[in-house]
């Protein structure tokens, strides 16, 4: 059943809110005891408190490492309101009951996190007697209610106003947040203690919400996805879907790729991406999302059946249209404009639109994780693209190229190694992947089995499409002159530059520092291939 709150304990660190809040109760008659810190500051706002010290007969000791640790305390707030027993107990031992406590605990997470603090202070931070009531409350969730966090103090005053409890729903909400506190609180002090008293590095995550999705990778296998504790910004944990059948596995890996390779752009215009198999298999950029998403699909046409696509613009009409009649599995975008809502969900019950706001705010992330069997392997985001911009042949590199470039690379980072890119600005401004060669073992296939060979096939459509006044042949040789090529890592031979020299490739970035790379720049030299040393690789497992 519900009780009424007669009684509350208030003792909190942090006293956001706090003054009002408690205000709010006095209004509604509800008694408030409070510890030495908090009741002052309660006292000065002319609200009427009890101290602890007058509840417990005894006065806050040690430097108040004893405050609340009473059975007067903890039995007025675990003991169970309809067992007859526990009541019985509690009159005979003059326990009063205490409906609502409210605590929030030292700061001890940003007492660690200063700099050069003293094991000392560290440890006067560790919170006893506040978990020890979050916990007591908690347990007790069926006639207390625990609020540990200050954003909840106006929710739970208006529950109190209007039906003169707080709600069952609210105060098992209410538990289990109190509950992940003091676990999330714990946490940190194992890995805080771990450190500097045994020299060992603990590593503790939390993630919660876990949903079931239909299979795993394949069919026989079972999949959950967790969201990050505290996740903001752009995520596909943050992304509200708007239409069609839930995500699977493979779906949250792609969009997530599709995100990244999106975001690594960091471009002002229309920019779309298209993955399949956790690989961009189609990247452009463009004067509008149509323009986009057509140079887009270019870059592979066969492989963007069944893609997913990631846009850094709100998804318009003349976007969706152009989906007509292709098969397309997912839509992220940081918005759809209602017409072109309407336009996707006519179009089919199963296209997944992934709505996420947040897509063009900075990532709020600085490490990745993967996990091995046993054990999880963590390291910092790959950021920046290149260390230097050095040309080593000859021939010059052309610096109306860089930009171009600079896109060739953002495309490489995110194919899977060893990737190759060709990339070239197809309208001024407006860049585009026109093919890559992916997750090969060897680079020498990556460029002239892949990258190479898919990039006339799609030619060949562009140019069917377009009907220039030019031969096939011509058409080519024209784009490959201009093309871009990127390597995710350096050149371990001479092959890959040969190779792509044969293919018409004139302009070559790569990283550098193979023991080789004089006999690389030699034979780009002898072949007239411009070739530009970048110091930084972007190998992607
Ligand atoms: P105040 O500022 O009111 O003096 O202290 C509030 C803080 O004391 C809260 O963060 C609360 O969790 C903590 N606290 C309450 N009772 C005890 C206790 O018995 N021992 C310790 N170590 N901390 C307590």
């Amino acid at each position: 059943g519900d009780f009424l709150v007669k009684r509350a304990l208030l003792s909190v660190s942090d006293k956001t809110g706090i003054v009002d809040f408690a205000r709010g109760l006095e209004k509604l008659d509800i008694q408030i005891i409070s510890t030495g810190g908090t009741a002052r500051l309660l006292r000065d706002s002319d609200i009427e408190v009890t101290d602890v010290a007058d509840v417990t007969g005894f006065p806050e000791m040690m430097g108040g490492r004893v405050k609340t640790l009473h059975p007067k305390i903890h039995g007025g707030i675990l003991c169970i309101r309809d067992d007859h027993d526990h009541m019985g107990e509690a009159q005979k031992a003059e326990v009063e009951m205490i409906d609502l406590v409210v605590v929030n605990l030292y700061p001890f997470e940003i007492t660690v996190s200063k700099e050069g603090v003293l094991l000392e202070e560290a440890i006067e931070n560790i919170d006893i007697g506040g978990p020890a009531m979050l916990r007591s409350a908690a347990k007790n969730y069926r006639s207390v209610s625990v609020v540990c966090d200050p954003d909840d103090y106006g929710h739970i005053l208006k529950e109190i106003r209007s039906t003169g409890v707080v709600s069952q729903e609210t105060r098992e909400l209410l538990a289990v947040k109190a509950f992940r506190h003091t676990a999330d609180y714990d946490a940190t002090i194992d890995t805080y203690l771990s450190k500097e008293l045994l020299g060992q590095d603990v590593l503790r995550m939390s993630f919660k919400d876990g949903v079931t999705l239909r299979y795993g990778e394949n069919w026989h296998q079972e999949a959950k996805f967790y969201k990050e504790d505290g996740i903001t910004g752009p995520s596909l944990a943050n992304a509200k879907q708007l239409h069609g059948k839930e995500l699977s596995y493979n779906n949250y890996i792609d969009a997530d790729n599709a995100l990244q390779t999106v975001k690594e752009l960091s471009c002002s215009k229309p920019a779309v991406n298209i993955v399949k198999h956790n690989n961009p298999c189609g990247l452009a950029t463009g004067n509008t999302l149509l323009q986009a998403l057509q140079a887009a699909w270019d870059g592979d046409p066969i492989s963007a059946y069944g893609s997913i696509i990631c846009t850094n613009t709100v998804f318009d009409l003349q976007a969706a249209e152009f989906l007509n009649g292709k098969f397309v599995e997912i839509i992220l975008a940081p918005g759809f404009e209602p017409d072109a809502l309407e336009y996707l969900k006519n179009k089919s019950a199963n296209l997944r639109l992934l709505d996420l706001p947040e897509l063009n705010e900075p990532f709020e992330v600085e490490d990745t994780y993967k996990y091995v069997i046993g054990g999880v392997l963590k390291q910092s985001r790959n950021i920046g693209i290149y260390d230097k911009w050095e040309c080593v042949t000859d021939m010059a590199y052309p610096e109306e190229l860089r930009s171009v470039s600079e896109f060739s690379m953002h495309a490489c980072k995110c194919v899977k190694s060893n990737a190759v890119t060709l990339a070239y600005e197809y309208e001024d401004g407006c860049y585009m992947m026109l093919s890559m060669g992916a997750g090969q073992p060897n680079r020498v296939d990556s460029i002239r089995k892949l990258a190479v060979t898919k990039a006339r096939e799609n030619l060949q459509v562009m140019y069917d499409r377009a009907a220039p006044d030019m031969s096939f042949d011509d058409y080519v040789s024209d784009v490959f002159s201009k093309c871009v090529m990127a390597s995710d890592a350096f050149f371990p031979f001479d092959d890959s530059v040969v190779y792509a020299s044969e293919a018409g490739i004139k302009y070559i970035l790569s990283p550098g520092g193979s023991i080789r790379d004089d006999e690389v720049i030699a034979t780009a030299n002898k072949l007239g291939v411009s070739l530009v040393f970048t110091g930084m690789r972007h190998f992607l497992h």
